[in-house]
């Protein structure tokens, strides 16, 4: 299958909600308020997940949709100017939004898995996009427990010459390619297939508590890591080890979140763009990622990415420091 109207569609919508980002950023900074279980959210988060929802059901009004928000946090008192805010954000999108159109636009993502459908997070890394670091668009399309499409963009994303802000897209069987967030010619890209561990990087999150840092430390000596690793939040980093600017990256979990398992909406697109850029992901223990049982990716351990070349010698040395 081509999957030609969906990446139209997908390319279309992930650009517009990462601009809606953008305009918030510029306009309103990191200003954020707390979700129940205390992360932050954003009049970006709720904003860009109703245009990437607008634009799936009206496209594709039978496949579910799985994305990070929810609009229930919005009824409560006191949150009625971010409410507000968040309206006329997506209004400025699609001019004939109304209040209700925008709620349930979001509520939209809160479908179930199915032999088809999408998952997505409308800002990975909302901690980076509040720090003005990384963060990313995220939209993947899952069919039969595979990911078939993966759009991510990343606004700050860095280019030549100071410029940023790039769009990755991978579609099963085509290959991985980026192409600058403004527009202009994709272009393929490839991991680096290098294995001499001196000279490799790692990646990693900014954010300490989503890896374990100490086992890691123990990996990296076991592999002969010389390099420090690099830091990047949200899925960019997948696209880090697709363009070859790294070559593998960790999720440990700690001890005292052994039972927190991994959202599928924090992975999916990047697994493909890895993936379709000759790169392999796998969870600690070697097996797949499973797609196909919930919003959680339940059956699995942690996560590995890598390029492809060093996966089977990262494995094994987790398995002797887990
Ligand atoms: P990153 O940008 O790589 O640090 O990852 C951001 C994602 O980490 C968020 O989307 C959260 O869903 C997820 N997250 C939050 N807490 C944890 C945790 N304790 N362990 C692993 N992932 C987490
Ligand atoms: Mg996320």
């Amino acid at each position: 299958m081509s999957y030609q109207a969906e990446k139209e569609l997908a390319l279309r919508i992930v650009k517009q909600a990462a601009k809606l980002c953008q305009r918030v950023q510029q306009t309103q900074g990191g200003k954020a308020v707390k979700k129940a279980d205390t992360s932050p959210v954003t009049v970006a988060d709720f904003g860009a997940q109703a245009i990437l929802c607008q634009g799936l059901m009206e496209a594709f009004p039978d496949d579910p949709v799985i994305g990070e928000e929810d609009a229930t946090l919005l009824q409560q008192p006191g949150l009625e100017g971010v409410r507000r805010q968040i309206i006329e954000q997506v209004q400025q999108n699609i001019p004939s939004a109304t209040p209700d159109n925008v709620i349930n636009w979001i509520n939209w993502g809160n479908g179930q898995v199915a032999q088809r459908y999408w998952t997505l997070d409308p800002i990975d890394g909302t901690k980076g996009f509040i720090r003005g670091d990384q963060y990313a668009v995220a939209l993947a399309l899952v069919e039969e427990g595979e990911v078939k499409l993966g759009v991510l963009a990343c606004p700050a994303f860095p280019r030549e010459e100071a410029k940023k802000g790039v769009i990755f897209l991978a579609i099963r069987g085509q290959g991985s390619t980026e192409i600058p967030l403004e527009g202009g010619t994709s272009q393929k890209i490839n991991v680096d297939p290098s294995s001499t561990f001196e000279q490799l990087y790692r990646i990693e999150s900014v954010e300490s508590v989503h890896s374990d840092r100490q086992v890691q430390t123990a990996i990296d000596r076991r592999l002969g890591l010389t390099y420090t690793a690099k830091q990047m939040d949200s899925l960019a980093k997948y696209a880090a080890i697709a363009r070859g600017d790294a070559h593998f990256y960790t999720r440990v979990p700690l001890p005292q979140f052994q039972d927190k398992k991994e959202n599928i909406w924090d992975h999916a697109a990047g697994v493909i763009i890895v993936e379709e850029a000759g790169g392999k992901v796998t969870d600690l223990e070697g097996k797949p990622l499973y797609f196909s049982v919930g919003p959680k990716l339940s059956h699995n351990y942690g996560v590995l990415a890598t390029n492809g070349t060093i996966h089977s010698q990262v494995l094994a040395a987790i398995q002797r420091e887990k």
